[in-house]
């Protein structure tokens, strides 16, 4: 089984993307190790066009839904690595090894993690990188937040909801909220901003229940906190793409042109992990979109067939001109003699090989790393080749061409040259 596009990541990015290689009738999967992605950290959603406010579960919902309308598959699973071949992508997740003809990079973000003594210690003792997932344990508590972004605000004001007192603790000069973020800081008395301040140490026993900061703050460089939510951002996942030989910038984010195409033919990139400045659940899911229909363009424009596509259903009848033509072309093509006797075909026919019609199915490696099977009878009366095609189609496999040969057409003298020709180039 081929599919068409391999989307990687569950967010907003590779929601969109895959709805829409769906709707492109592309033979899509998306992978992922968890569905939802950075949206699974946060809360409130109020700068997603068309809805005024949205809570980030249903939004990842509702992507879901629209994606699952068409005919796409979707794994919870890991992507370990991925391999080019010739026009082909080996994907080996965790618990399968997967082929797709094109692929989608949207493994967003990994949040940082703070590196100070004792970070690591009291992590989820006191350490936290989510708010709406860890801030209801602290009711009634002090706790703190690292980072100046609109993210930092939020994940402050989110706290602020439960806790006693809020610190936004920034190392820089003026936090970075979104005007409406920035007014209704101002409406929560409960929280507090330190600026121009780094958190160096952090102190506890079973739980943490001090930081040490570089600057004093009413008169002391420790500040009491039950807890510390860190909101420093994040770096991208671009691993994947890394091993593939993507280009990459300097923060290791893969680069995309405007149509979302990486620097390797047939991998496409969108969301977080890419270059863009900013990102944002809208920016992915437009970014994720529009890499689907690059992927859409490079597949029906540079491969002309998928396996859905109805014409592959059945064998399609192949003259011996074109059996030449698609061995010289780029494609894995496998040419295959499925009568009992082998006879002249494998030494006139470069690569092809002898595999009756009954042992096909020992064959399975062999026909899985073809992309395109050709079956060759010996003239239009044998029904050999024609009955071997519809066998591969019941196993799984399409695009299959039905040779129904002779030896006059291997003699035409235009065809002879050619096939001269590549027996003399090996
Ligand atoms: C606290 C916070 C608040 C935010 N608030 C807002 C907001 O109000 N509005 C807004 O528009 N944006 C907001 N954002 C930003 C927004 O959440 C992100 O821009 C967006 O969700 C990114 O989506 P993505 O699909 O690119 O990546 P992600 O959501 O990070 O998705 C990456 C996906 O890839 C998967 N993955 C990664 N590696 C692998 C692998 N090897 N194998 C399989 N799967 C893999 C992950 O499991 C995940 O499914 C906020 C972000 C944060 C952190």
């Amino acid at each position: 089984l081929i599919y068409d596009v391999a989307i990687i990541g569950g967010g907003v990015a590779g929601l969109s993307a895959l709805m829409y290689a769906g709707r492109l009738e592309l033979h899509s999967v998306l992978i992922a190790k968890e569905m939802g992605g950075t949206l699974t950290l946060t809360r409130d959603i109020e700068n997603y066009p068309g809805f005024k406010h949205i809570i980030a579960k249903d939004l990842t919902k509702k992507l879901l839904e629209h994606a699952r309308d068409y005919n796409v598959e979707i794994r919870q699973d890991t992507v370990l690595k991925i391999e080019p071949n010739r026009d082909m992508f080996y994907i080996e997740t965790k618990k399968d090894m997967i082929r797709a003809r094109a692929v989608i990079l949207a493994t967003g973000t990994e949040r940082r993690k703070l590196k100070v003594p004792g970070s690591s210690t009291f992590e989820n003792r006191g350490i936290h990188y989510c708010a709406l997932c860890d801030g209801p344990l602290y009711k009634g508590k002090k706790v703190g937040v690292i980072g100046g972004s609109d993210s930092a605000v939020s994940e402050a004001l989110l706290l602020a909801q439960y806790a006693e007192k809020v610190y936004i603790i920034y190392r820089g000069e003026m936090l970075r909220p979104e005007p409406i973020n920035a007014k209704r800081l101002k409406q929560f008395e409960n929280i507090e901003v330190i600026l121009n301040t780094n958190v160096i140490e952090v102190i506890g026993g079973k739980r943490l229940k001090k930081v040490i900061l570089d600057r004093e703050h009413n008169g002391s460089s420790e500040l009491e906190l039950d807890a510390l939510f860190v909101a420093i951002g994040g770096y991208p996942l671009s691993e994947l793409g890394r091993h593939l030989g993507v280009e990459l910038n300097e923060k290791g984010e893969i680069i995309i042109d405007r149509d979302g195409k990486t620097s390797i033919r047939g991998v496409f990139a969108a969301g977080d992990v890419v270059d863009s400045s900013f990102k944002q659940a809208i920016t992915a899911a437009a970014e994720g979109v529009r890499a689907a229909y690059s992927a859409y363009e490079y597949i029906t424009r540079e491969r002309v067939f998928t396996c859905d596509d109805p014409q592959y259903l059945k064998p399609i009848e192949i003259s011996a001109q074109e059996v030449m033509n698609k061995i010289k072309s780029r494609y894995k093509t496998l040419v295959l003699d499925v009568r009992e006797k082998e006879e002249w075909i494998k030494e006139r026919i470069p690569g092809s090989i002898h595999i009756p019609i009954t042992e096909l199915k020992n064959n399975r490696e062999l026909l899985d790393d073809a992309e395109e099977i050709i079956v060759y009878s010996k003239d239009i009366n044998c029904p050999a080749s024609t009955i071997a095609a519809k066998k591969l189609i019941e196993m799984g496999y399409c695009n299959i061409y039905d040779y129904k040969g002779s030896f006059a057409d291997w003699k035409s003298s235009s065809f002879q040259t050619e096939q001269t020709e590549m027996r003399d180039t090996g």
